[in-house]
Parts: C-alpha cells; sequence; structure tokens
C-alpha cells in the first residue's frame, strides 16, 4: 500500500523571482493494485508528484510511505516511465530491458530469462537488436515500459506514457498496459492529459486543481469496468 501524506513541493525561486509552489499539500492512498489516473491542467504538479513517489525529488513537506516505510529515493519497487522516451541510445531494445536486472548483478542467464520474457510481453523480439533511434515512438515506448517491468516493481508510474502517440497506437499501449496491470497485478499510477483515457483506463481518477496543485475530485470508476464496453 502506497500512502502520500500532505506532500507538496515548492521550488527554489530562479533568478531572484518568487518561489514556486507546484504542489500543496496532497493526501492519497493507493491501495494494491489499483488503477489511478491522475488528470489536471498543465503545470499542476503531476510529474511533480509523481517524481517524488518516484523517490527521484524530495517533498517540500509531507511524505510518502511504501507498506509504512518511508521512501527516500529510488527503488525496484517502483519503476517509471517518461513522456519523452527515455531509454538509453547507446543500448539495443534487449539491453535496455536488460539494464535494471544487470545493474542489480543479476546472473547473465536469469537476465536473458527475463529480457526474453518482457520482449516478448511487449511483442517486441523481432527488435531486439535494435537502437532506440531505429525504432518508432510506439515502439520506444514499449521498451521502456518493458525495462520497467524487467525489475519486476510493484508500482507502476506513468507520466503520460502515450501522450506522444497517434490514436491508434495509443489504444494499443492502452490494451497493452491495462493486460499486464491484470496479469501481473500491479499497483499503476498514471498521469494524463486525456479525459477519456482517464476514466477508460483506471479504477479510480484524481482530479487536480491548476497550479499550485491540488486535489479537486475522486472519482470512482465502478464495475463492470468502461473498456468492456468499448472492446468488440
Ligand atoms: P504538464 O501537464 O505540462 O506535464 P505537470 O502537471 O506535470 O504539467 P509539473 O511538471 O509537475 O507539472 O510542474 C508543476 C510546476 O512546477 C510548473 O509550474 C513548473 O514550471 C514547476 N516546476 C517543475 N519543476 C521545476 C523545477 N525543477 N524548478 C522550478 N520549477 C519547476
Ligand atoms: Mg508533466
Amino acid at each position: 500500500r502506497l500512502v502520500v501524506e500532505g506532500v507538496s513541493r515548492t521550488f527554489a525561486p530562479l533568478r531572484g523571482g518568487a518561489p514556486v509552489q507546484a504542489l500543496e499539500p496532497v493526501d492519497l492512498g493507493v491501495a494494491d493494485n489499483d488503477f489511478i489516473t491522475i488528470l489536471g491542467p498543465s503545470g499542476c504538479g503531476k510529474s511533480t508528484l509523481l517524481r517524488i513517489v518516484a523517490g527521484l525529488d524530495r517533498p517540500t513537506t509531507g511524505r510518502v510511505l511504501l507498506d509504512g516505510h518511508e521512501i527516500r529515493g529510488p527503488g525496484r519497487d517502483r519503476g517509471m516511465v517518461f513522456q519523452s522516451y527515455t531509454l538509453f541510445p547507446w543500448l539495443t531494445v534487449a539491453e535496455n530491458i536488460a539494464f535494471g536486472p544487470r545493474e542489480r548483478g543479476v546472473p547473465r542467464p536469469e537476465r536473458e530469462r527475463i529480457t526474453e520474457l518482457y520482449l516478448r510481453r511487449v511483442g517486441l523480439e523481432a527488435f531486439r537488436n535494435h537502437y532506440p533511434k531505429q525504432l518508432s515512438g510506439g515502439m520506444q515506448q514499449r521498451t521502456a515500459l518493458a525495462r520497467a517491468l524487467a525489475n519486476d516493481p510493484a508500482i507502476l508510474l506513468l507520466d503520460e506514457p502515450f501522450g506522444a502517440l497517434d490514436n491508434q497506437t495509443r489504444a494499443l499501449m492502452q490494451e497493452l498496459l491495462l493486460g499486464i496491470w491484470e496479469q501481473d497485478r500491479k499497483t499503476v499510477l498514471f498521469v494524463t492529459h486525456d479525459i477519456e483515457e482517464a476514466i477508460f483506463m483506471a479504477n479510480r481518477v484524481v482530479v487536480f486543481t491548476a497550479r499550485p496543485g491540488r486535489i479537486k475530485a475522486e472519482v470512482p470508476i465502478p464495475l463492470p469496468h468502461p473498456r468492456n464496453y468499448r472492446m468488440k
């Protein structure tokens, strides 16, 4: 269980200006296997919140607890995918996916098993030896997703991961992600600008106000999941 407790973030002033309050104190409880989408206007602090949960940034006030322990930095338990593809350009698809397991010293045979597994899950077996610049945007995001999954994180943090994709690729990626969520029982925090996407993907939508962001509404999405109606 993930608990965001009074988390706010104020950025130091740039060139003598006023400090920027990006986020007002936010409280959010996330149950295991929740799929929460975060919706809100540009600049309301969505990425800031996600980066804090990822441990890539520290809150100005408050804290994030994971199973009762305060998060103090990045960890294997959380995998993040960014809107702009942040693959390692000098590594192939397979090497990008194997990066996390390699970092934590997983022996080669097991590393290869993990890499194959996630190459297959995201449908990129045929592209294992390609470099990121040789891939389409959708393929790069599939690689980024596979790289995040290769650490088997309990929590996936996705910051507008499909924002740059065309509608058809986006729909495919949505189905891929929902499949992973259901099969692997992940907890997902998913930031999006797209109201339709927010509603179709989640079991709860959290809506932020404009900057400084605070939670304006939390909307549970009842079962049966709306996407069942959309899929023919
Ligand atoms: P978008 O939907 O456009 O991605 P967002 O909701 O993700 O927006 P954030 O990126 O979290 O918004 O930024 C929230 C506010 O904090 C913005 O006004 C931004 O300019 C400011 N901000 C973010 N990072 C920093 C930083 N490192 N230094 C100063 N200000 C920052
Ligand atoms: Mg953002």
